[in-house]
């Protein structure tokens, strides 16, 4: 990415379930560990409160959304707040594709859950990668 573009990351709120607390798991891993200087996480919630930094971060940067539901609300709310979504993640896709991982517990995940949510952020990463090759170069931070 070139200057402060970063590619958001924004996951579904799932407050309650277990495939919503891999999303958030993951988006973490991403912006955190795997992606800091290429990513940044942005809240679903201040999406829906209209908070004007992360509608302006959505808006200047491509999105990767990170859906635990077929709701698909982070995508919905992205796509409503008039950003580019350049990838929809579906938790329940990357488990059908590493069943061995289940995901069980909310506050905190078991190692299933914790291993699905390293391999949704691995395909995260993955995309972040492309995007940046995209448009040019790594972050300048
Ligand atoms: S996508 Fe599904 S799990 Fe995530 S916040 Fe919406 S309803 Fe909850």
């Amino acid at each position: 990415m070139r200057g402060d573009r970063r590619v958001v990351i924004v996951p579904c709120s799932g407050i309650g379930k277990s495939y919503g607390t891999v999303s958030r798991e993951a988006a973490y891993a991403v912006t955190q560990d795997l992606r800091p200087a290429d990513s940044q996480l942005v809240p679903l919630a201040l999406l829906v409160l209209g908070d004007e930094a992360a509608r302006a971060a959505v808006a200047a940067n491509p999105a990767v959304t990170i859906d635990g539901c077929k709701l698909a609300c982070a995508t919905k709310m992205v796509k409503e707040s008039g950003g580019t979504v350049a990838q929809e993640v579906a938790v329940l896709d990357v488990y059908r594709r590493h069943k061995q991982f289940k995901p069980q517990g909310i506050a905190e995940l078991n190692e299933g859950g914790q291993r699905l949510a390293h391999a949704v952020a691995e395909e995260i990463s993955a995309k972040v990668d492309e995007l940046r090759e995209q448009s040019g170069g790594t972050a300048d931070a």
